[in-house]
């Protein structure tokens, strides 16, 4: 297994390579890590942003998988974007009655 930052050899049990101190990430522990969250964070973001947009931060803060972080940041922006756009139809909705 090798260092992702500066390509030195690091064995398994390392947590932070030798050469650079980049933290260590095996490939077992990512393949282990749950995408529950993740999901969760997505299918939030669309029913209830609040909720989503809370579930996608924990998963950017928890995750260190690549692919797991990208799905929480997507639950992110689409918790945000619902949010504005919920926001958006309310005043226009106030502005009209
Ligand atoms: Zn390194």
């Amino acid at each position: 297994m090798y260092c992702t930052k500066c390509g030195k050899l690091a064995s398994p049990e390392d947590q932070f390579c030798n050469g650079c101190g980049n933290a260590i990430v095996s490939p077992e522990a990512e393949k282990k890590e749950s995408i529950v969250l993740a999901i969760l964070a997505l299918v939030f973001s669309v029913l209830c942003p609040i909720v989503g947009l809370h579930l996608g931060l924990v998963g950017l803060e928890v995750y260190k998988s690549k692919k797991n972080r990208d799905l929480s940041a997507l639950g992110v922006i689409i918790s945000v974007s619902i949010f504005i756009v919920l926001c958006a139809i309310t005043m226009l909705l106030f502005y009209f009655i």
